[in-house]
């Protein structure tokens, strides 16, 4: 080691000149003993990789005790902030995964809080005073509204597959169309979600076209489970086909072999209504007779995450006993905030105003314009004219959370320009607010998408703006 770093590493301030400095100023009183010690010497072992590698090459670079003292005391503000925290989703993407998928329902949050802030019947049976099954409090709504025969809940709709696939078709083969063994992100590939499940997969088909014979010919002793997979996040157009789900469902008949659905975004609202193409609901996949479907919560629901499965009895009673249940069961929270969102179902134009997700996805152009021109006012009389233009331009919104591929929908943008910043580093600044406001950089120009954003949420979008424009 050369002497210039030799001398350097002698100038560092001693742990306990510190921890001396942090007393007498009372910078850490807030933080346990330990917490204060560890985080002093991550300061000084930082000070000291900092000579090592040159990044500290004269004795002004390196802090005094009183200034590493300053910074023990901000490493720990900062860790006393809260990471997980709300922001307003301007992109435009209604179920944006990386953004938590679909906000909660009042109703979800206010029984969120109630049934956890105590003890709650999650799961004890009231009636009869003996032990429960924390199902039952969602599954009678699931049943009523759906008219499946009975439910089972589980973490996420990952989950649901694997235990469906682990359930009826451990060490046998599952028929699936080539052109349905989908990736839909963030890992979650079929052909290895069961390969986990212990599953043999059973390609069928080709990627543009299975027909019912492919899976006829494909069935037999060896079968555990035929299973049709929503193609959630893409579309495949020209010379395609695929078997309908109560072709397979005969099939599943005459066979005694077990077929599933997984509806990924499952709807219990018919979209088409609202000018979407005709995607199934849940309930036409159950009326088909199917043995079983799956879904997320969280996606067009408009729940907490959970992964959801409804079917006939048989079939399920035979997922409730498989020992992977206990590892993949849900929490009161979800369950909870799963309820509170159910209620909303008991009538479908209450979904359908209540439910953010839904709100969101139908709501008209024009609706969604008139919320950008009050947006753009009042930033117009808070910016300075000469340095911000903010004007509102046509766009288009997308369902996201592998939902209505392809399908855009007509939405109003805020475009917001200022003249000494770059969209790249506007869009930066808005990310870092206290409350981040996630906008689209489109056309080297950051725009809100308002068919995502709430008027409730402006004084984040115009508090934020007043702080940019505050310091440039
Ligand atoms: C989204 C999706 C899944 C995974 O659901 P999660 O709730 O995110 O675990 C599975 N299958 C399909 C078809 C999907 O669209």
């Amino acid at each position: 080691m050369d002497e210039t770093k030799k001398t350097l590493l002698r100038t560092i301030p001693k742990t306990d000149e510190v921890l001396h400095a942090i007393e007498k100023e009372h910078l850490c009183d807030d933080f346990s003993r330990p917490l204060v010690t560890d985080t002093c010497r991550a300061v000084i072992g930082d000070i000291r990789d900092g000579i090592m590698n040159g990044r500290i090459a004269s004795e002004k670079g390196v802090p005094s005790a009183g200034a590493a003292a300053g910074r023990v005391a901000e490493r720990l503000r900062a860790l006393s902030c809260y990471s997980l925290r709300r922001v307003v989703n301007a992109t435009g993407i209604v179920l944006h995964t990386n953004l938590g998928r679909a906000p909660l329902c009042e109703k979800a949050l206010a029984h969120v809080v109630d049934v956890s802030r105590g003890y709650s019947n999650l799961e004890f049976n009231l009636e009869e005073g003996r032990r429960g099954l924390r199902y039952d409090h969602v599954r009678r709504l699931l049943c009523a509204v759906t008219g499946a025969e009975d439910a089972v809940i589980v973490n996420n709709n990952a989950a649901a597959v694997l235990l469906v696939l682990n359930t009826l078709s451990e060490g046998k083969e599952t028929v699936v169309s080539r052109g349905e063994l989908v990736e839909i992100g963030g890992e979650f590939r079929i052909p290895e979600i069961m390969e986990k499940s212990g599953a043999v997969l059973r390609e069928v088909g080709t990627t543009n076209r299975t027909h019912p014979a492919d899976y006829e010919r494909a069935t037999g002793p060896v079968t555990g489970l035929i299973l049709k997979v929503h193609t959630s996040n893409f579309r495949t157009v020209g010379f395609v086909e695929e078997v309908g789900l109560p072709e397979l469902v005969a099939l599943g008949g005459r066979t005694g072999i077990a077929v599933v659905h997984d509806l990924g975004s499952g709807s219990f609202i018919g979209l088409d209504d609202y000018g979407f193409e005709r995607e199934p609901t849940v309930q036409d996949a159950l009326a088909t007779g199917v043995d079983a479907v799956t879904f997320s919560g969280d996606k067009l629901l408009g729940g907490p995450q959970a992964g959801i499965i409804l079917g006939r009895n048989e079939t399920l009673e035979r997922i409730k006993k498989n020992p992977l249940m206990r590892a993949l069961r849900i929490d009161k929270l979800t369950l909870a905030a799963l309820e509170g969102t159910l209620m909303q179902y008991l009538s479908p134009d209450r979904a359908v105003t209540g439910l953010r997700v839904l709100k969101a996805l139908t709501e008209d152009p024009g609706s969604v314009e008139a919320r950008a021109k009050k947006l753009v006012r009042k930033l117009k009389s808070r910016l300075p004219g000469d340095t911000w233009n903010v004007t509102i331009r046509k766009g288009s919104s997308l369902a996201g959370g592998g939902a209505l591929p392809a399908q855009e929908i007509p939405t109003a943008l805020v475009v917001i320009v200022c003249r000494d910043l770059s969209a790249a580093k506007l869009e930066k600044k808005f990310r870092e607010l206290p409350v981040p406001v996630i906008a689209r950089v489109f056309e080297d120009k950051v725009v809100f998408d308002m068919r995502t954003v709430e008027e409730e949420e402006f004084p984040f979008i115009l508090e934020g703006l007043a702080n940019i424009a505050g310091k440039e």
